[in-house]
């Protein structure tokens, strides 16, 4: 079953900083699982299947050194943290000792607490103002999500089953709006069950992690947060971005930099690349994919300055870039099926961003 895309759908979905990678998935069985993948020797990630159709799961990343385990990133939820940790532990018996949190949105940081719990002297790092970002703004952004939206979609769903039990469709298809009901079930008891950890210590530039003889050059920019962390292990030619990068459909929502963003990708782009590992789906082995969205991040840019210059207000501009949507897609390889995501998740709030930051710079709230 492909996720809902109802207009409902879409606010849970952006209320939450959920994301645009919109998987399918077929089975209830799926939801939520854990899959790991050797990048590099001691480089592993662990991408996470949807969460029902409510939530997604960020790629969390282990860095193993002969010192203790460097991760990037959490994934979404204890449970999740919790078997990503059961996963790091089967491939070392070194403890984590740095943990590296990418940015605010909370599918990325919510298994922060089971590596607290179990390492306590474990470091959480991240950049200044990501600490900010996720100790004063994710929390207010995810609640209205959370008391509301979330409950109130997890209701419709329930009265959608009784009709459908009342109608007496098939029994597969009621299998199916069990598994899914349950499976949102499942993540909205999880996400209140978050322990929010927050890094303690940060850096303001750049930081550099000199580790069993690995390199681990922890990075800042300003492209799709102000606090964006992301990580160059140069002797590996290895790219872990967060979200800056995100496979396949880019994901604007909460706040994004279109400028800067363009230019985080040109300097990203300078880098010797044996494998580049996004926020969310499989790693790439090639810069293509890096390539593949700065010119479609320039172009759209573009667009929007020229529609500017020409007199368009916002929605007008939103209205006439919607309309290449298909042929925006197209740069990224997407089919028509993806519009939709393609669309809500990325065009409509860089269109929106990009317009905004021709007028005057963008702050630091992801609503400024
Ligand atoms: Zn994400």
């Amino acid at each position: 079953m492909t996720c809902v895309r109802t207009r409902r759908h879409v606010q849970v979905v952006q209320l939450l900083v959920c994301i645009g990678a919109l998987a399918t998935v077929s089975r209830g069985a799926d939801y939520g699982k854990v899959t790991t993948s050797k990048v590099a020797e001691g480089v592993y990630l662990f991408t996470t299947s949807p969460y029902g159709d409510v939530g997604f799961g960020g790629n969390a990343v282990a860095i193993i050194t002969d010192e203790g385990v460097v991760m990037f990133d959490t994934s979404g939820t204890p449970d999740t943290g919790q078997t990503i940790l059961s996963e790091v532990r089967k491939l070392t018996d070194k403890p984590v000792v740095y943990v590296i949190n990418s940015h605010w949105h909370w599918d990325h940081w919510g298994g922060n607490q089971v590596f607290k719990a179990a390492f306590p002297n474990v470091q959480f790092l991240s950049h200044a103002k990501n600490r900010d970002l996720m100790m004063n703004v994710a929390l207010a952004w995810n609640a209205p999500g959370l008391e509301k939206d979330l409950p109130d979609y997890i209701n419709y769903q329930k009265q959608q089953l009784a009709t459908a039990e009342a109608k007496h469709v098939s029994e597969a298809e009621l299998a199916k709006k069990r598994d899914l009901l349950a499976a949102d079930e499942s993540f909205l008891q999880q996400k209140r069950s978050v322990t929010y950890i927050f890094p303690e210590v940060t850096f303001s530039d750049s930081a550099t992690l000199y580790l069993g003889g690995r390199e681990i050059r922890v990075l800042h920019a300003r492209a799709i947060t102000p606090g964006d962390t992301y990580v160059y292990l140069p002797k590996e030619k290895i790219l872990i971005t967060g979200d800056i990068l995100v496979n396949p459909i880019p994901f604007a929502v909460g706040g994004s930099y279109p400028q800067e963003w363009i230019e985080t990708l040109q300097k990203l782009n300078q880098l010797e690349i044996d494998a580049i590992i996004p926020g969310h789906g499989e790693a790439e082995r090639d810069g293509s994919y890096l390539q593949r969205n700065l010119k479609l991040f320039q172009r759209v840019l573009a667009d929007v300055k020229t529609a500017k210059t020409n007199g368009s207000n916002p929605d007008q501009t939103k209205k006439a870039l919607m309309n290449k949507a298909g042929d925006y897609a197209a740069d990224l390889g997407l089919s028509e099926k993806d519009l939709p995501d393609f669309k809500n998740f990325f065009l409509l709030v860089f269109v929106n961003r990009a317009y905004h930051e021709l007028e005057k710079p963008l702050g630091d709230s992801p609503v400024s």
